[in-house]
């Protein structure tokens, strides 16, 4: 793929008329605006065209080809870091976000118990899976509709936004409906169609990493939802499968720092799911902060004991909090805050 670079003091006219030209090539245009510069990326398969066309027009300063296989989504494309928007909370920027939840909304009082103590102890984003995809088929399979509407609840008593896993594209309508943010679970990493389908909405996407992904699958299925029009992507590092068995899953802490080179996509990790055991989620959210992450997706449950899903691996409220006052310290380390 190839950019076109617009001069900083290009004007809407100039940039009007490289658009234009894009089309008329037979690529479609994806826009980026930048603090100082405008770059034009050139999607699709369209004609052979030598640079010069684009050279010899008004505002341009360069046409450079994109080396990676991802485009839309990497630091060539767009040099500053992409912050997701979602009514005053920022993910990406110098804040750190912490969203926490149960792995699966179960019941009004249990979800309402796990919203209080997360809202009180600092999260801003409230997590719990209504469409659960689990590896047995007698295992519980969440509560569907009944649990958004739960969840949207919770939420809005509390403050908080809320982000739940979206299983099938044809559910993508009905949990937009209820969720600000819609997770595409690591099982799904590679579901083409609900890539494409999450990427035709505009609410932010939470996109985890496949269980044997590499980074670069990551980027390429963030590509896909970037591709269809979805600029609102927000990647999670969630540990992949390793021969080790003291752990659920290998958390790759160095992932962050390479996405972070990569790409400008906020990442996020998921300790929990990575590590599989209570007592490796604090050691784990705390690296992963001071690896650079944007955030943590923990899952907690007011009684880790009954949980219906992932109890071992679930906080008690008590060392939820404590964590929440041990990330400050990490943030401030690393000149964020949380
Ligand atoms: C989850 O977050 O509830 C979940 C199932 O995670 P993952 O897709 O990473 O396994
Ligand atoms: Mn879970």
């Amino acid at each position: 793929m190839m950019i076109v670079v617009m001069k900083a003091d290009a004007g809407v006219k100039q940039t009007g008329a490289v658009i234009t030209k894009v089309q008329q090539l037979g690529f479609e245009p994806h826009l980026s605006q930048g603090e100082k510069k405008t770059i034009i990326g050139m999607i699709g398969n369209g004609a052979k065209f030598d640079p010069q066309t684009f050279l010899a027009m008004p505002g341009v300063e360069n046409v450079v080809p994109i080396q990676q296989p991802f485009k839309l989504a990497s630091r060539e494309f767009k040099k500053a870091s992409t912050v997701v928007s979602l009514n005053g909370t920022r993910i990406g920027g110098n804040k750190i976000v912490i969203m926490a939840g149960p792995c699966a909304v179960e019941s009004r009082d249990q979800l309402f118990k796990a919203a209080e103590v997360v809202a009180e102890a600092g999260a801003s984003v409230l997590r719990g899976g209504a469409f659960k995809p689990r590896t047995s088929p007698y295992s519980f399979q969440g509560l569907g509709e009944e649990g958004l509407k739960i969840l949207r609840e919770a939420g809005d008593r509390t403050g908080l936004a809320v982000v739940t896993e979206v299983m099938s594209p044809m559910d993508v309508d009905l949990v937009a409906a209820y969720a600000d943010i819609l997770q595409v679970g690591a099982r799904n990493m590679q579901n083409y169609s609900l890539l494409e389908a999450v990427g035709k909405i505009t609410k932010p996407v939470l996109l985890k990493r496949g269980l044997m992904s590499t980074v670069e699958e990551l980027l390429m299925a963030a590509e896909y939802i970037l591709s269809n029009g979805n600029p609102n992507v927000i990647l999670c590092e969630r540990g992949i499968r390793s021969f080790e068995k003291y752990t659920r899953n290998t958390l790759d802490i160095a992932a962050v720092p390479v996405i972070k080179n990569l790409s400008h996509l906020p990442i996020i990790v998921d300790p929990s799911h990575a590590t599989g055991h209570r007592y490796l989620v604090a050691p784990a959210s705390l690296s992963a902060i001071a690896a650079g992450a944007d955030g943590l997706i923990i899952e907690v449950h007011p009684k880790p004991e009954e949980a219906l899903s992932d109890g071992a691996q679930s906080l008690h409220p008590e060392e939820f909090a404590e964590l929440m006052s041990d990330l400050c310290r990490i943030a401030q380390a690393v000149d964020r805050v949380i």
